[in-house]
Parts: structure tokens; sequence; C-alpha cells
């Protein structure tokens, strides 16, 4: 036992539980092949063109990266229509939360986070040391009216999700205007899309205007998910320019890869390939939901390309046999929803054959659960 101190508030921080790797679970059920539905990746894969272009080579990473990702800045800008200053760039849209909540939070501070969230706002307040109020979630959406009224004196920045992890659920626009308005000016507000463009064209609000409004709201978005390159760790967040300059100051210098700008400048070109992808999922979503209805299977109306499910008290079985099959899902344990499950959507193929089996499996494990969810 090493008697090096660490920070209390470090010392106790909750660790995340990744799940197995493709490799890991080959190796352990004896397997040729494995889909992993588990992560909400892009089963796509990148665009085609940049594995084109890195054929061709990579001879410049030898020199450190662009730390203004220059390129990839005034690309983005100009397809957002917002100005570069507004942006910055992360090592992951996981790293900006980070810096975000570096450089907003002590001790004294606290954050409100709907319960359950993603991981990653928790951890990053506690390593600094801050609160987290959480707020639960109602009926399986963040409760703006709840967490309006959690806000106390030390409240310093609030966390929303739309569509939300795990669940799928949607904030609407009312929702967003409503908290825009009732909440300080002091206390930032963080909206992560990572999944918006798998949200319907009619259930969208042109988030990005509300940046010119308001100048304590910062937009975080990725291309882990929709653009296929979550291995390259990349994101971005959005918001006043001053705001977003006076972040960037704790910012390491190269935290963003030569290989990532490149690729999300391609991604950003290809939009043909993106729309498509969209497209696929967002169907392929709606059949698995539509054969979870007929067989009477619980879940929630989801937004975005997983779906969360309800399993029941056997949910471990249910794992483990998809595993066997070659099957990764996200056990819900690790997500703030003991007996669920996450899936993520696969290629048609891939669904199909999952949803033949995993229809079998709860009929098989957890018929006897029939309440229907949202
Ligand atoms: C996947 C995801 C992100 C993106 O994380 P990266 O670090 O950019 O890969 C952000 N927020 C949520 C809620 C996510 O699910």
């Amino acid at each position: 036992m090493s008697n090096i101190k660490i920070k209390p508030w470090i010392s106790s921080l909750p660790e995340y539980i990744p799940g197995g790797t493709i490799e890991e679970i080959k190796e352990k059920y004896n397997l040729k092949k494995v889909y992993k539905l588990a992560s909400n990746e892009n089963i796509f894969g990148p665009s085609p063109k940049i594995i084109e272009y890195f054929k061709k080579g990579m001879s410049d990473i030898n020199y450190y990266p662009d730390s203004y990702c220059r390129q990839l800045r005034k690309k983005l800008s100009k397809k957002l229509g917002i100005s570069g200053d507004s942006i910055i760039f992360g090592n992951g849209t996981d790293q900006i939360i980070e810096m975000v909540c570096d450089a907003i939070l002590d001790t004294g501070k606290n954050v409100i986070v709907p319960d359950p969230t993603f991981l990653t706002y928790e951890k990053s307040a506690l390593k600094n040391g801050a609160k987290v109020i959480k707020v639960p979630l109602l009926e399986y959406r963040q409760d703006i009216k709840s967490i309006i009224k959690s806000i106390d004196n030390d409240t310093a920045i609030i966390f929303l999700t739309s569509p939300h992890n795990p669940t799928g659920s949607i904030l609407t626009k009312q929702e967003i205007d409503y908290a825009l308005n009732n909440i300080n000016n002091d206390i930032l507000i963080v909206l992560d899309e990572a999944y918006v463009e798998f949200v319907p064209e009619n259930d969208r609000f042109d988030s990005l205007n509300y940046i010119r409004k308001h100048d304590n709201l910062i937009i975080m978005r990725t291309f882990s998910k929709v653009f296929g390159i979550a291995g390259l760790r990349i994101g971005y967040g959005i918001g006043d320019s001053e705001l977003i300059s006076n972040i960037s100051k704790i910012m390491q210098p190269f935290v963003v890869n030569s290989i990532a700008q490149i690729a999300a400048v391609i991604s950003l070109e290809d939009e043909d390939n993106i729309n498509r992808n969209v497209k696929i999922i967002i169907s392929e979503r709606y059949k698995f939901c539509r054969r979870l209805k007929e067989s009477g299977i619980p879940f929630v109306q989801s937004f975005s390309n997983f779906v969360l499910i309800k399993t029941g008290g056997r949910t471990p079985e249910i794992i483990e046999e998809l595993l066997k099959n070659g099957y990764m899902i996200r056990d819900g344990n690790f997500l703030g929803f003991p007996d669920y499950i996450r899936v993520s959507m696969s290629l048609p193929e891939i669904n199909k054959k999952f949803t033949d089996l995993f229809i079998a499996l709860y009929k098989k494990y957890a018929l006897n659960l029939s309440e229907e969810l949202s």
C-alpha cells in the first residue's frame, strides 16, 4: 500500500466500468464473430473517404498538430453558421466537459445533473471537489422544473442532454426555453447533443440559435457517434466566444491530434454518407421498437441510435446468453438502470438476427414483465 496521499475527493471518485472489448469476448466465449451493440458507436464506420485519404499515407505525423484546428474550425463554423471563435475542440466531448468543470468548479460549488445520466458530468465535477445534486428523471425524461427547484447559491453548472443517454428521450424547445428563462445567467447550462443528428426533423429545434441570445449556454457535440470516428477522440463545444476563450486557457495545446482533425474535416464534407447512415439507423430503430412492442417487451421511446429496454430480474442470464451468441449490449446496471439493457442499433441484417434471439430470450426469462413504458 503506497503512502502517497491522494486528495480524498479523488480517491472516492466513481469508477467507469467499460463494457468488454470485442477481442475479449471473442476469446472468452470462443467466438469468431462478435457484434458490439453496447456503446452507441456508428456501426457503418467512418466515411470511406477517410480510409481513402489515409491509405495515401500519414507523412505529417512527425509534426505536432495545429493546436487551433484552423482548417476544421473554418469548415465547422461555416457549416453551423457560427463564428469560429465560439468553438472549442477537445480529445472527445468528454474532455471538453472536463475542461468546463476544471475552469469553473471548486470545493464550494455544486452542479446539477439528471439522474441517471452520462457519468462524465458527475466525475468531472467530483474531481474538482464540487458537489453533485442529482435530480431523478420523471418517466424517463429530464425534469426541468425539479432541476430548477434544486438550484441553490452554490450552483455553478447544470448538465442537460438531448437526446438523453441512456434513455434516448429528448428535451422539447419549450423545456429549453423554460430552462433558459428561469435559470440565472451566472449559472452555466451545458446542453450535450452527442446524438442530435438522430432526432427526426420534426422533433428538433435550432439549438445553436440560443447561443446568440444566451451567454451562459454551451452546446456539446461529437464526432464519435454519427460521424463514426470514436476511436480518434474528437468532439467540440459551442458557446459565447469570451467564455470559450477563457475555458480554452486551461487546455493543453495538442490534445486534438492531426489525424482526428483531418478525419473530422473529411466527415463534414461527406454529408451524403452521414445522411444515408442516419436514415438507416432511424429506420432500424423504428423496426426494432415495433418488434419489441408486438412482443409486449417494455422499452423507452428513443430519439437516438440506441434503445433502453426493461428486461427484469433475470437480466444477467439474458446478457450471458446474448454474449454466448456473440452480441454485446450494455448492462443497465452500469447506467443507473438495473434490470434494463441498452442496445445500440446496428446493420439491418445484424439487428434482425439480434431481435429474433433477444425476443426468444426475453420470452424464456422475462415474460412476466408486461407493463408498458412511456
Ligand atoms: C458518447 C457521448 C458523448 C461523446 O463522447 P466523446 O468523448 O466525444 O466520445 C458525449 N455525451 C454523451 C451523453 C454521450 O453518450
